[in-house]
């Protein structure tokens, strides 16, 4: 089990489950992020999942959110995984992306590992 507790570890544990769950609890992106964020065009996607299935573990940024799947950019490290699996290629940079929502996050937050 880890042990790393400090506050600043953001960037130790970066692209670990760890990490996934510290962002989740900070409802912030890391800086370190080099890349932007994608994001789903609503219009073009199919809403097959294959993106879900892609993202890697560490990140897991892409949920069912009602009838539409989304990246949470938050969670995003712009890898690009899922890009590389979309059928319709209807994933894009994401450079003027949003803050997501309270009401998103709280949902997003049953994912966190550890958490309860
Ligand atoms: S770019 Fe990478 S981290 Fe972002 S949603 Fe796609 S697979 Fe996940
Ligand atoms: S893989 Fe592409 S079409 Fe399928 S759910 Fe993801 S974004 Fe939509």
């Amino acid at each position: 089990m880890p042990t790393n507790t400090s506050d600043d570890s953001l960037d130790e544990v970066e692209g670990s489950v760890s990490g996934r769950n510290k962002v989740i609890a900070e409802r912030t992106r890391s800086e370190t992020w080099k890349k932007p964020p994608r994001r789903i065009e609503r219009a073009e996607c199919i809403t097959c999942d294959t993106c879900l299935r892609a993202c890697p573990p560490e990140f897991n940024a892409i949920f069912d959110n009602g009838l539409d799947v989304v990246i949470i950019p938050e969670l995003c490290s712009g890898c690009p995984k899922c890009v590389l699996e979309c059928p319709v290629d209807c994933i894009y940079v994401d450079e003027d992306w949003t803050p997501t929502t309270d009401e998103m996050w709280n949902h997003i937050g049953l994912t966190a590992e550890g958490v309860s």
